[in-house]
């Protein structure tokens, strides 16, 4: 469910990006190495490009090819078929803790 709506052409900075944009049920954390993640329904996105207007993100499991692109806070295109079960985490105070993988 992704809508397309006019967007004045930035993208958030870095600092100042929101912790949550609840229209798109998307929430960002603090993972590994002090880099920001982006959740959405229980899989984990890192930053892999930033545009001049969007920021491309993309799925943190090795090959898979689940990604999304954001413009401010607007969803441009996503592709969120998973070929993986959920990864095992938590939040705490805004920072993702790894758990041990359910068996
Ligand atoms: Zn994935």
């Amino acid at each position: 469910m992704c809508q397309i709506i006019p967007t004045p052409n930035f993208i958030i900075p870095r600092n100042s990006i929101p912790t949550t944009i609840p229209e798109a049920g998307i929430t960002f954390v603090i993972g590994n190495k002090n880099k920001q993640l982006l959740l959405l329904d229980g899989y984990k996105f890192y930053e892999e490009r930033r545009y001049t207007n969007t920021v491309a993100w993309r799925c943190t499991f090795t090959g898979c090819r689940a990604r999304l692109t954001l413009a401010g806070r607007h969803v441009l295109r996503a592709q969120l078929l998973h070929h993986h079960p959920r990864p095992a985490f938590t939040v705490r105070n805004g920072v993702m803790v790894n758990l041990p993988n359910k068996k």
